[in-house]
């Protein structure tokens, strides 16, 4: 009678990973990695990562690379805290900030981890509905709450709270008595961040990614940036649980990403001028497109077909994007962008598809 005693739960579910050996025959749209390679000076790290250090514990809280990260984002170190890619530091997050009766609130469509870590921690939540243009709406966010999530750009629609950037400010003035979360996985890629206000606001928390941007989602480097007080509490967490979570090689290898900006912001470049040029064709094709601030692009073929037949027909071919069979977003599709090429092969695959040449 074990299984009484188990913590159930139902589990994320990822986008599909081929293995190792179908990844050449799959054009892999469906998990907004980045299709170019992390920087060269990432390689020169790897090449003189000196092996023999794998026998030592790694810094407790990851020193080098915190430091590197509050150089390049203008904050003190102790404003930074490090995990294993930004799910874990939203994982700590909602185990060090939601610890109220009172519900935990985000959007209906927003990424569907949230409610994943509100079930399995036993917190309480509520999600609030997007508007028809698919915008949080600033009321829904003054009522009674255990704390707030919002990513922005949002995923998978897309979309940047760009133009009302400053609802995310009343936001979190509006909420002193909760830790207001922002998730800023894709904000790289055009979004407007809201970094600067935590010297104002000590309940903001912004969290970042080096899967998307920084083409690490192999490495696993996640970091939030908040007041001292919160970080400090996270850190009472993390030492909690786990206290060596970044490996000195991911450490080492997150230092040298940082030091190259120039390759980070000639791919981040790269992949925004594929993303334009591959929406503007999926309009022509008849597609919704939104305007998407992110690595993806979030589309619905309604106006020819169902998103989930297309969605089945790609995959038929080894074209791999995301499609959830879910109320309100059952007609889209989330497609990462890849490199040129890839999208061209996308496109192809469409027309054929559906039956059209352009
Ligand atoms: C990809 C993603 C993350 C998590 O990425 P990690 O690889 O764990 O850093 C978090 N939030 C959103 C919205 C994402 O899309």
């Amino acid at each position: 009678m074990w299984e009484n005693n188990v913590r159930h739960v139902t589990p994320y579910v990822p986008g599909e990973q081929p293995g190792d050996d179908a990844v050449n025959r799959v054009i892999k749209l469906n998990t907004n990695e980045m299709p170019y390679p992390p920087s060269p000076k990432v390689m020169d790290a790897l090449r003189a990562f000196d092996y023999t250090k794998l026998r030592l514990y790694p810094s407790t809280d990851a020193a080098p690379l915190r430091e590197a990260i509050a150089a390049r984002e203008g904050v003190d170190s102790d404003e930074v805290f490090i995990g294993v890619g930004s799910d874990d530091v939203l994982s700590m997050a909602f185990l060090t900030f939601f610890n109220s009766a009172r519900p935990v609130i985000f959007p209906d469509i927003t990424y569907s981890f949230y409610d994943v870590w509100a079930d399995v921690y036993r917190i309480p939540y509520e999600t609030k509905a997007l508007d028809d243009d698919l915008h949080i709406v600033k009321s829904d966010y003054l009522c009674e709450n255990g704390g707030i999530v919002i990513a922005n750009p949002n995923a998978p629609t897309g979309i940047s709270a760009d133009a009302d950037i400053d609802i995310i400010e009343e936001i979190v003035a509006a909420n002193r008595s909760v830790v207001v979360i922002v998730d800023e996985a894709y904000v790289d890629f055009g979004g407007e961040t809201v970094l600067p206000l935590i010297s104002r606001y000590d309940n903001l928390l912004v969290v970042r990614t080096f899967s998307k941007s920084r083409a690490f989602a192999g490495v696993r480097i996640g970091y939030a940036m908040g007041d001292r007080k919160l970080i400090r509490y996270l850190n009472d967490v993390k030492y909690s649980i786990n206290s060596y979570t970044m490996s000195r090689l991911a450490i080492e290898l997150g230092v040298a990403s940082l030091s190259d900006e120039e390759y980070f912001r000639r791919t981040v470049s790269m992949v925004v001028s594929t993303r334009e040029w591959c929406a503007a064709e999926l309009r022509k094709r008849g597609f919704a497109v939104t305007d998407s601030k992110t690595n993806f692009l979030f589309a619905s073929p309604v106006s020819f077909m169902s998103a989930g037949s297309l969605y089945e027909a790609l995959r038929a071919r080894n074209i791999y994007v995301r499609w959830w069979d879910r109320p309100r977003i059952r007609d889209w599709l989330r497609i990462s962008v890849g490199t040129d090429e890839e999208m061209r092969a996308f496109l192809e695959a469409v027309d054929d598809i559906s039956g059209r040449a352009i």
